[in-house]
């Protein structure tokens, strides 16, 4: 079975999807491996590399979209390109299949069966091939280190005969994934943190890692099957601004991750907020992405409002490329091997996969995972 590794194609991109030790674990499922010169470069691995481990290296980008049968990558694939994969091939990589309809209407035009690696779902037998997972922690840890490197001031308290410095206040809102590893990372720099999540469950994790968890008390919120967040309504959204709005002035530093699963992001600190704050703090909107947490920030870039410092930054995993290939990469491999065929050395499609059921979006020509169909009102 051809197994197709086409470069990323965003010149931004630190990250890749694969790299020479899954490589090596594909290869010895019995995978033809054929990637595409250069692939591995942005996070260090050449060419040379693949080859040594059984990999074909091709020049030809079109050879290899026309050709395998599986097509492994990191992000979306530029719409242009859909045209060029075989019917019935398996494409995995990240789709954004909530917000980009036409694409997955496209990948199900062409007949490809399409794997969405955000819908990989959050189960414990799934927990190694959950990219979501892997990348978000990274990037948590990245929003601390971005932030710490911009600060005036250290984190940590220290007592000097010249003096006693006192530690950095971080406020961190949202304690999932990404908010969990940005609490980790803070305390272990020494920054007095409290955290603050919809989710009381989290409350115990929180304050395990040294944090103090913010109580507000705004009605029932509850979570999902699937451990994620509800939206909250606008009275909510109101009683809990009017606290965070107390936390963040006494904050140096502020990172928002609050997300709510296939949905906008909430909006949780406004332009008021902002102005009461010290002029020099420093703000990480990690839900840039999907609309943002923070009035005014804006993606990619770095803004000054009252003397705060918006930071929108996004692929906060792309700072760490080697890391995050390696975790990308893996958690991808993992997912190919659970769904391999030893002994016929393909990769096995079954609809009824309690994996699949989660994260295959079309098959047959059609969208056939349910969570999409009803996103999409069909
Ligand atoms: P996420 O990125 O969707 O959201 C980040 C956090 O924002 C969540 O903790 C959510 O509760 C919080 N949030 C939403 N609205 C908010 C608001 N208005 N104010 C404050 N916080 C708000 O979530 P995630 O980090 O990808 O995962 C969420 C949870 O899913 C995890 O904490 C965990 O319980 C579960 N999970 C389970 C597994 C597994 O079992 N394998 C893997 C990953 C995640």
């Amino acid at each position: 079975m051809v197994v197709g590794v086409p470069k990323e194609p965003d010149p931004d991109e630190t990250r890749v999807p694969l790299i020479p030790e899954t490589a090596l674990k594909l290869t010895e499922l019995g995978a033809e491996l054929v990637i595409e010169s250069g692939m591995g470069q942005a996070s260090g691995h050449h060419d040379e590399e693949y080859a040594a481990i059984g990999a074909r290296v091709a020049q030809d980008r079109h050879m290899i979209l026309t050709s395998a049968e599986v097509v492994l990558r990191l992000n979306k694939p530029p719409a242009g390109e859909i045209t060029s994969l075989k019917n019935d091939s398996v494409h995995i990589s990240y789709l954004d299949p909530f917000n980009d309809r036409e694409l997955v209407m496209a990948l199900a035009a062409q007949g490809v069966q399409a794997i969405s690696m955000e819908m990989i779902p959050r189960t414990t037998l799934a927990q190694k091939m959950d990219a979501l997972s892997s990348q978000a922690s990274l990037a948590g840890y990245v929003a601390v280190t971005v932030a710490a490197a911009r600060l005036e001031t250290i984190f940590p308290m220290m007592m000097t005969p010249a003096g006693t410095l006192s530690p950095a206040r971080v406020f961190v809102i949202g304690a999932g994934v990404a908010g969990l590893q940005a609490i980790a990372t803070a305390r272990r720099l020494g920054a007095r943190v409290e955290a603050y999540d919809t989710r009381p469950a989290v409350a115990e994790q929180v304050q395990s890692l040294g944090a103090r968890f913010v109580q507000i008390d705004i009605g029932d919120t509850g979570e999902t099957r699937d451990g994620y967040a509800k939206a909250l309504t606008e009275q909510q959204l109101e009683t809990q601004r009017a606290e965070m709005a107390r936390r963040c002035t006494q904050a140096d530093v502020v990172i928002t991750t609050a997300q709510v699963f296939g949905r906008r992001a909430p909006r949780i600190i406004t332009k008021e907020m902002i102005e009461d704050m010290r002029p020099g703090s420093i703000i990480v909107d990690m839900a840039v992405e999907s609309g943002g947490n923070v009035e005014g920030s804006e993606k990619g870039k770095e803004v000054d409002v009252h003397g705060v410092r918006i930071i929108g930054f996004t692929n906060l995993a792309g700072r760490v490329p080697k890391h995050a290939s390696q975790m990308y990469s893996t958690n991808l491999g993992n997912l190919v091997e659970e769904l391999w065929d030893k002994e016929e050395k393909t990769l096995r499609i079954d609809p009824e996969n309690e994996i699949l059921r989660g994260c295959l979006i079309t098959r047959g020509g059609e969208i056939c995972n349910e969570r999409i169909k009803e996103a999409y009102g069909l």
